[in-house]
């Protein structure tokens, strides 16, 4: 099959948030399959260059019809570890894709609709005819409307389109001026509630809306995320576009990188680890004490790693500091937040434990020493609000770290509760909880400490449990390829 993944972000060249991850690690794991698979980016003026090999431009004068005339463009071509990918380089005054950044500018709609624009027309004139063309987010929104509305009657006529959101909390929203820049027009035809007229905004344009209602198949990060998204406000408004759209509506989880992920091969931490040596472990906890001068003492260290972002339950988190130390354990976090107030907060907080032999804040972003924490801690908290996918969680299973997490989104499609879960004991995993307030969140660390110091056999069992999880792309890839088939023509 040959597969083309139109995207604003590709790891590593490109990357600001798991959206990166995921179009990578899934073109690796869909070129493993045998499929052919070609990665359409925007030629930022901030790719990591230092990590393309062999680039090229392939094709000089692009030509993309824009409102009442065409911007030219030159597509460049280049490998990101073995992943083919292109990469759309418009020269016009808008300078869309040399601002320093991915995203964050007044006119982001308008710079990705052109980017998604100029994929398709790329696509076009080159006599590109992939099988199907998977697209991510907001941004790219817009393809399977041009798709559909124009280039299917003039070339692109058995492509089928796979869209997946990862996030619903940014949509896209814009005026109706697009319509006229992307050659859609007819604003009467467009602005129907059915079509793309925002749900709660009838003067706006919602491009997630657009890539709903045309997709032959759209996903979102976690079968549980698929089903909050419709039923509970976290579809962010598009609720019952969703419930609509149903039947061709899914959730697949992410895949986690195993070549960068597992403590048998991982060259960051102390010593190298699998369920048949899970007592190397033991030896990361002893690097993980002395990188951040914790008492060695008989106690379960309890982690947390990722941004500080109300998203995450920040004041969970802080309770569940407090909490672990009340209850015998030491406590390290790994995290930064983009918000001054919650930054200043954790500052305080670090100031406040700094002498205190069982706790350690960590307030930056380091991804070397995540490895070792992931590998060195006993439980891993993940006390999030809302959650699509989440990787944490899963990482931290691989590593023999006993999640304890907030029963949302991806959260409950993998972690499995010891006592409660309704699966036989040896697929249980972890600890959950369900409420977002403290005791909530008491009780189940409550557990964990508790089986920890009074059953270590048990507690030995449910880590191994976890390690043998199988997170990688594997099933993902799976999972993708099932739905392409159903949606080819
Ligand atoms: P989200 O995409 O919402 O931030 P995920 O759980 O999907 O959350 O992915 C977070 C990833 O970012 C994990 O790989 C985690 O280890 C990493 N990460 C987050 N914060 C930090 C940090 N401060 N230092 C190192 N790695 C971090």
């Amino acid at each position: 099959m040959y597969i083309v993944q139109i995207a604003s972000e590709c790891a590593p060249i490109a990357k600001a948030g798991g959206l990166g991850d995921v179009v990578y690690g899934l073109s690796r794991e869909l070129a493993w399959r045998g499929h052919w698979v070609e990665i359409i980016l925007p030629k930022y003026n901030n790719l990591r260059y230092d990590l393309i090999m062999g680039l090229e431009v392939i094709y000089h004068d692009l030509w993309v019809p824009w409102g009442n005339g065409a911007v030219h463009c030159s597509v460049w071509q280049g490998y990101t570890f073995n992943r083919r990918c292109y990469f759309i380089e418009p020269h016009s005054p808008d300078n869309f894709f040399n601002r320093g950044a991915f995203y964050g500018f007044p006119d982001d709609a308008v710079r990705f609709a052109f980017f998604s624009k100029a994929a398709l027309e790329f696509l076009l004139k080159t006599g590109r005819r992939p099988d199907v063309i998977h697209c991510h987010d907001w941004q790219t929104g817009l393809v399977p409307v041009l798709l559909f509305e124009i280039y299917k009657f003039i070339g692109l006529d058995r492509q089928r389109v796979c869209y997946t959101i990862h996030n619903f909390r940014h949509q896209g929203i814009c005026g109706g001026n697009i319509l006229w820049l992307t050659g859609l027009n007819r604003p009467e035809y467009y602005f129907h509630y059915d079509r793309l007229r925002d749900n709660f905004n009838p003067g706006a344009i919602n491009m997630m809306k657009g890539g709903i209602v045309y997709s032959n198949f759209i996903t979102t990060v976690s079968p549980q995320h698929s089903w909050e998204a419709r039923y509970t406000g976290q579809g962010f408004g598009l609720g019952h576009t969703l419930q609509v759209h149903q039947v061709k509506f899914g959730g697949i989880l992410n895949g986690v990188d195993y070549e960068e992920w597992n403590p048998e091969i991982d060259g960051r931490i102390a010593a190298r680890y699998g369920s048949a040596t899970p007592d190397a472990k033991y030896a990361n906890k002893e690097a993980l004490r002395d990188r951040f001068w914790l008492r060695k003492d008989y106690k379960p260290i309890v982690a947390f790693v990722g941004r500080l972002d109300p998203q995450k339950g920040v004041p969970l988190i802080k309770h569940a500091l407090y909490y672990s130390l009340s209850q015998g354990a030491q406590f390290v976090l790994l995290g930064t937040s983009p918000e001054p107030g919650i930054n200043a907060d954790f500052w305080r907080l670090k100031q406040q434990f700094n002498d205190n032999p069982d706790c350690h804040l960590e307030l930056n972003f380091d991804e070397e020493l995540s490895h070792l924490i992931y590998a060195g801690a006993d439980l891993f908290v993940v006390p999030s609000l809302y959650e699509p996918c989440g990787l944490t969680q899963m990482i931290s299973l691989k590593y023999g770290t006993v999640p304890v997490v907030r029963a949302v989104g991806g959260l409950v499609n993998t972690v499995f509760d010891k006592d409660y879960a309704d699966r036989p004991l040896h697929e249980r995993n972890g600890f959950v909880f369900h409420q977002s307030d403290t005791r909530a969140i008491e009780s189940a660390l409550y557990r964990a400490i508790g089986l920890w110091y009074s059953f270590p056999d048990h507690f030995r069992a449910l880590m191994l449990n976890g390690m043998r999880y199988d997170f990688s792309w594997n099933w993902p890839g799976h999972h993708y390829c099932q739905v392409y088939d159903l949606i080819r023509a």
